[in-house]
């Protein structure tokens, strides 16, 4: 008699340590102070600007040195290769990782090129990077390459809701539009029997930190977003930051996703959407999904009324793809695309091409 089939592991996996809070920046040294005295901060001229000094000088109270790699801009293999051997002959313990998601994820690079842990600090809550062990590479003509893997999750994550509250609104946005579509996509992975990032079945915990996530966005991103006009972090941005970086993150990592984040791949094939902040391609991509799902027209509307009153698009023409509008062929290249990526076949039943393509065409005529 052959053995039974083993059932497959449920994973769940995290940072160890998320701090968030007005002014918590200024402790980054002592959190670096726990992985050794040498610090690796790895950070475009932008957000050195913002950051450089106040992690230099937490660094120093802390008894830290703290060397800089200044990125260059695109998470590329031979960027990623260029910071981490010029930074080997200072022998650093820890990698800051600073920005907004590709400095984080150019910080995920070199830490996992010298086998180092990372500290990511984000400076917007524009997407869940920050708590995942998965970074993006881009080849030179900016086109996604690979997706690299560290080790293990990022070791701190330190969130200093005053400069997310600095950052531009449209960050905050693509932030909450990220986070907004993990209940769904995280629901539609486990119906499938699909796997998480971690390549194991998710668990209840992150069907629910997904959920919990929704939840705060509906009662809390109008405000947010009021609080991020104002420059000014207050409880509905700090309850809002939770959701889109360490609910989001942990979320999507450990539950899966689905059709709204695989149609990320297809939007970023065509012109106009290309450019469109990777959290409102997400949302776009949602609608997608609830039109594949065939949901009543009473739960869309509730969903678009919460895109109308935060002002995530709801058309390809307001994601930038417009004059002329999309083509017969374009689509076709967004569906080829979107089958390609790993998240197509967590759904609860199996689409064709023609099913897919219908489905964009229900939201534009719903959006028009
Ligand atoms: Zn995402």
């Amino acid at each position: 008699m052959s053995p039974a089939p083993r059932s497959p592991a449920t994973i769940f996996a995290g940072p160890l340590r998320y701090v968030q809070g007005p002014g918590v920046l200024d402790g980054i040294g002592d959190e670096a102070a726990r992985f050794g005295r040498h610090a690796l901060l790895v950070a475009d001229e932008a957000v050195l600007a913002i950051v450089g000094e106040r992690i230099a000088a937490s660094c120093e109270r802390a008894g830290v040195d703290c060397a800089t790699q200044v990125f260059g801009g695109e998470v590329t293999r031979a960027e990623i290769a260029r910071m981490a051997s010029a930074a080997r002959t200072g022998i650093p313990d820890i990698v800051l990782a600073a920005g907004g998601g590709k400095g984080i994820d150019a910080g995920k690079g070199v830490a996992e090129a010298l086998g180092l842990p990372v500290i990511t600090v984000p400076t917007a809550a524009s997407n869940d990077a920050p708590t995942s062990h998965i970074f993006v590479i881009y080849d030179e003509a900016h086109r996604i390459a690979e997706v690299g893997r560290l080790r293990h999750n990022p070791v701190s994550v330190v969130v200093d809701s005053e400069i997310i509250a600095r950052a531009p609104r449209g960050l905050m946005l693509a932030g909450i539009g990220d986070a907004f579509s993990k209940a769904f996509e995280v629901r539609q992975c486990r119906m499938a029997g699909g796997n998480n990032v971690h390549g194991g079945l998710g668990t209840r915990a992150a069907l629910a930190l997904a959920e919990l996530s929704y939840d705060i966005l509906r009662e809390h991103a109008v405000a947010a977003l009021a609080a991020v006009d104002r420059g000014e972090p207050d409880a509905a941005l700090e309850a809002v930051i939770e959701a889109a970086v360490l609910h989001s993150g942990l979320s999507f990592e450990n539950g899966g996703l689905s059709i709204a984040h695989a149609m990320t791949r297809g939007l970023t094939g065509v012109r106009g959407a290309r450019e469109a902040p990777h959290g409102v391609q997400v949302t776009y991509g949602l609608l997608v999904q609830f039109e594949l799902e065939g949901r009543d027209p009473a739960f869309v509307e509730d969903m678009r009324a919460f895109y109308r009153a935060t002002g995530l698009p709801q058309t390809l023409a307001e994601l930038g793809l417009k004059d002329p509008a999309i083509t017969d062929a374009e689509l076709d290249r967004v569906a080829e695309l979107t089958e390609a990526a790993v998240y197509w076949p967590n759904f609860e039943r199996r689409l064709s091409r023609a099913q897919f393509i219908a489905a964009i065409r229900a939201v534009e005529a719903a959006g028009a």
